[in-house]
């Protein structure tokens, strides 16, 4: 959060598994669309926020497996567990709010007694989480029964059943929606409280996000019925809530349009990316641009022209230099010289680029410092590196010059060919 100087202009806060990330959908297009528009328009000042019924192990798995974004939070074990940043520092203030007449001791006791409820994984059990499967015919019924058992026990809690398969226990005042509320009180005593906010969910532990006032809403086209029928009996006349007709990270985008919230068109969708200069012109803009072009060329998804890369070589400075993760430095006309012989060399290879935490500070009137970890997979195996990109304006056009490229490599995420890392 400190990463910003005042309040955000827009915070997303989403689910993950079937809302932000499509698990049928192989090639992630969806999740690679979101995140060329919001590394190229919202990161440099909005935040992103993951909300999960994840814990924080199986969150990890799944940022190595997907090409998710490093949020700016991370909401984890259904709103139990909050973290700020790359580095996850937990939120100490929420957790003595937790646990406030929570007692996991009794809770195990009384759940004992079910045995339909199967517990989870022990990497799911949580300080304030208590997580079983449940199948679907017997739930009514055993969630009536445990919620009385507890009761008797004096205990406040909240009882969430999701995706037809999931039961959590956690205190009362737990949640996705009580975390998100606790967050926006925060954001409120700091006077940083976004000016927009949208929430963005597929299933039952997502219901208490579209509760919270003033924020926007999109429940994504695959939703659960269980979250359509909520959203049916609750909030049918909020007019700030939407059922998007388009799967996971792609309604997200709907809705940033449907709400007016900002650039609503991800630079993937556009086909001739020189036609989209003049009106997104930033340097978040420029780097993704060139990265996706990148990987286009690669897939040969381009037509194979020079005069392409004639284009290209012209907004680089010719005696600029590319300081390669290896460590070598050449020029950069050189290295597109390279990437032009590379032309479809990862066609069908289940190849993509994308950017993560994309940073630009002006350091003088007509030049920009870019920051940002690049990253490429092929199939199950990725790499990335920490990329430095010097930037600047040419006068009275608005185009930006490269000057310079360095590269290194992310701990353990090196590639073994590192001849075909051309940028
Ligand atoms: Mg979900």
């Amino acid at each position: 959060m400190e990463r910003l100087n005042g309040p955000a202009r827009l915070m997303i806060v989403s689910d993950l598994d079937f809302t932000m990330v499509d698990h049928e959908d192989p090639e992630n297009l969806s999740l690679l669309r979101f995140n060329a528009l919001w590394e190229a328009y919202y990161r440099q000042d909005s935040l992103l926020v993951f909300s999960t019924g994840r814990s924080p192990t199986i969150y990890k798995q799944l940022r190595n497996e997907k090409p998710l974004l490093t949020p700016d939070i991370t909401i984890m074990s259904v709103g139990t567990e909050i973290a700020y940043g790359e580095s996850m520092v937990p939120d100490y203030g929420w957790v003595q709010c937790l646990n406030l007449n929570w007692d996991r001791d009794i809770v195990i006791q009384e759940t004992a007694k079910f045995p339909q409820l199967i517990p989870q994984s022990d990497t799911e059990q949580r300080p304030h989480k208590v997580s079983f499967f449940l199948e679907k015919p017997k739930s009514l019924e055993v969630i009536k029964a445990l919620a009385e058992r507890l009761d008797k026990r004096w205990l406040d809690v909240k009882i969430i059943y999701s995706n037809g398969t999931a039961l959590d226990v956690l205190p009362k005042g737990a949640g996705k929606g009580q975390a998100l509320a606790y967050l926006l009180r925060k954001f409120k005593a700091d006077g940083r409280m976004p000016l927009n906010s949208l929430v963005c969910g597929d299933s039952g532990n997502d219901a208490e996000l579209f509760t919270i006032p003033e924020v926007y809403g999109v429940m994504v086209s695959n939703a659960q019925e269980e979250l359509l029928q909520w959203h049916a009996e609750n909030a049918k006349n909020n007019p700030n809530i939407i059922h998007a007709s388009e799967r996971c990270a792609s309604g997200i985008i709907q809705a940033i349009s449907k709400f007016t919230l900002g650039p609503n068109v991800s630079p993937r969708d556009i086909r001739d990316l020189r036609k989209c200069r003049v009106n997104n012109f930033s340097p978040g803009h420029e780097v993704v641009k060139f990265y996706l072009f990148y990987e286009r060329w690669r897939r040969a998804e381009l037509e194979k022209s020079d005069q392409l890369m004639q284009n290209l070589k012209s907004s680089f400075y010719p005696l600029g230099t590319f300081v390669h993760p290896s460590g070598t430095e050449q020029l950069m006309i050189n290295c597109i010289d390279m990437m032009q012989r590379s032309y479809g060399d990862k066609q069908g290879k289940q190849y993509c680029v994308w950017l993560d935490r994309v940073s630009a500070a002006q350091i003088g009137s007509d030049a920009w410092l870019v920051k940002f970890d690049k990253w490429e997979s092929t199939g199950e195996k990725r790499q990335s590196c920490l990329t430095t990109v010097l930037l600047t304006t040419k006068q009275a056009e608005d185009a930006f010059t490269w000057m310079h490229i360095h590269q290194t490599w992310l701990n353990g995420l090196e590639a073994k060919d590192q001849t075909t890392w051309y940028f």
